[in-house]
This record gives C-alpha cells, sequence and structure tokens, in this order.
C-alpha cells in the first residue's frame, strides 16, 4: 500500500501563465477526491507578487469541500505562512520547505540551507499550537539549479534534524528532476534509517523522464508516500528549467499494474486529464491518459 498525494493544485499551477480561476481548482479538487486522493496540496501561502497563481490560496480554502476523510496540505515557507495557512481554518496539515542548497534556498525563499531548517521548526510549533499536523520537504535533494551536485550527506544530516521537530513525515523532492534511480534508492535507504521510524515521502519532476523509474526505485527503497501532480503539470518559479512533476495518473498506472495499492480510479484520473486538458487549453504532459484503454473496454 503506497500513500499518493496530488499536488496539481499547488505545484501542478503554481507555474502556469494562465491564472486559473479558483472554481476551477476547486474542481481540480473535487475531481482527485473523486479519483480517490485523500491527501491533496490545495495551495501555497506565499508571496503574490511572486508566485501570482497562488494569490487565491484563501479563496481556494474558502471553498474547499468539507471532507473528514481528506487531509488539505498547505505549503509555507515561514512562519508568517503558517499563519496565513492556519488562519483559513481549512488546512489539516502544513508542508514545510527545507532546501538542500544555499543557492536554491535564496533564489526559493530567502532563505539559506540551515535557515530553512530553523524555519520548518518554526512552522512546526505553529502548527502544534494550532492543533494541525506538519510535514516537511527537502527541496533539491538530488540536485541544485545553481550550485549542481548536491552531497548525499548533507541531505541525510538534514533529514536526521528535521525528524526531531515533531515531523508526520520528511520528503525528498527532486524539484529540477536531475535524479536517477540508483542515487534514488541510495539515498533513499540512508534517509529512510535517519528517520526512522518516521514515513519518507517523495517529490519527483519528470524534466529527463526519470520521474518514474525514480518513482519505483524510491519504492523499492523504502518510500511509503508519492506525490503526483494530475496531468503532469508542474514547474517551479525559481528553478530554470525545471518541468512538470510525474503525472498521479502515470504513476497510478504503473503502480495499480504492478499490484501496489494506491487507492486511485485510474480511469477517473483519466477523465480528469481530460477536463483538466481544456481548462488548460493544451494537451499536458502525461502519457497513460492519452494511450487507449488497457485492457480494451476498461474505460
Ligand atoms: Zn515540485
Amino acid at each position: 500500500m503506497i500513500e499518493f498525494v496530488e499536488v496539481g493544485p499547488r505545484d501542478g499551477l503554481q507555474n502556469e501563465k494562465l491564472l486559473v480561476a479558483t472554481a476551477d481548482k476547486l474542481q481540480l479538487i473535487e475531481r482527485a477526491l473523486g479519483y480517490g486522493a485523500r491527501r491533496i496540496e490545495v495551495a501555497s501561502f506565499v508571496n503574490p507578487a511572486k508566485v501570482p497563481q497562488m494569490a487565491d490560496a484563501e479563496a481556494v480554502c474558502a471553498g474547499l469541500p468539507l471532507r473528514s476523510d481528506a487531509t488539505y496540505v498547505g505549503l509555507v515557507l515561514n512562519a508568517r505562512g503558517a499563519e496565513r495557512a492556519l488562519a483559513t481554518g481549512r488546512i489539516d496539515q502544513l508542508g514545510a520547505v527545507a532546501v538542500a542548497s544555499d543557492a536554491f534556498g535564496v533564489a526559493n525563499q530567502g532563505q539559506t540551507s540551515a535557515r530553512s531548517i530553523a524555519a520548518v521548526a518554526e512552522i512546526a510549533a505553529l502548527a502544534r499550537q494550532a492543533g494541525k499536523t506538519v510535514q516537511a520537504t527537502i527541496a533539491v535533494a538530488f540536485g541544485c539549479p545553481f550550485s549542481g551536485e548536491v552531497p548525499a550527506a548533507h541531505v541525510v544530516a538534514m533529514a536526521r534534524e528535521l525528524a526531531t521537530l515533531g515531523l508526520e513525515e520528511v520528503a525528498l523532492a527532486d524539484t529540477i528532476g536531475v535524479a536517477d534511480p540508483a542515487q534514488v534508492a541510495a539515498l533513499l535507504g540512508q534517509v529512510k534509517a535517519a528517520v526512522h521510524p518516521l514515513p519518507v515521502r517523495v517529490h519527483f519532476h519528470n524534466t529527463r523522464g526519470t520521474g518514474l523509474a525514480n518513482v519505483w526505485a524510491a519504492i523499492g527503497a523504502g518510500a511509503s508516500v508519492v506525490d503526483g501532480s494530475l496531468g503532469g503539470l508542474g514547474g517551479c518559479p525559481f528553478a530554470p528549467g525545471a518541468a512538470g512533476n510525474v503525472a498521479s495518473e502515470d504513476v497510478a498506472y504503473m503502480l495499480n499494474r504492478a499490484g501496489i495499492e494506491t487507492g486511485l480510479h485510474f480511469p477517473a484520473m483519466v477523465a480528469a486529464n481530460h477536463w483538466l486538458a481544456g481548462v488548460m487549453g493544451r494537451r499536458l504532459p502525461g502519457m497513460a491518459a492519452q494511450a487507449p484503454p488497457f485492457p480494451a473496454g476498461l474505460a
């Protein structure tokens, strides 16, 4: 059993130039619930001048379906973001971001790697006071667009420190899509041991076509939670050249066919992909939704 997290409403859309209407974001969230996602990253609470696509985070939260079986995640980079997310009253879990390189950290969130861990600690304290859960993702864990290779030992040390902060899980993100499956397996194994017994989540971008292979390698090395974005949308405004996330429906197809339970309903994801392509006005990068149903007739 692998837990799936739909990050389309946040990571999928944050880099899109077309401003997606709040109503369409809410439709995307409804559809994600419909195809079986039970944890959804619904928005980020960041500076709207820097990420205009997320300027309606509060409005999205106000429209979220009332579901006792769903966990709504708000991405936050500092205490101010955490306070905004918590003030909505609709965010169940804060997603904090620690950065594995100083260069990316300063570009993305104005924090060095060390400062980003201190920010996670502040965010975690605010979440706890509000009775909410919190997790953290280590961004650019497999490579940095500015400084290149990221030492595995640094990522493992960060994970070990993060695990002391009262988090639900620690995640590794390949923000720019440079990881390969051997690197993923090796780093996952070390991080899993460093944060034990916390679960490890993984977040892959498919910039160079290694996304699904990396998901598979991560699961083999002990990851128990996987992020994906419907249609493979995604990118990062502060990471030059980063392409979309692994497509949720491609992850679901692969894992379901391999006999790994995800709770995801693939045909409903295909329908959601086609709906989202209509909203975006273009075909989306994900592949499984473009192919004929298999076995034939399973639509
Ligand atoms: Zn991402």
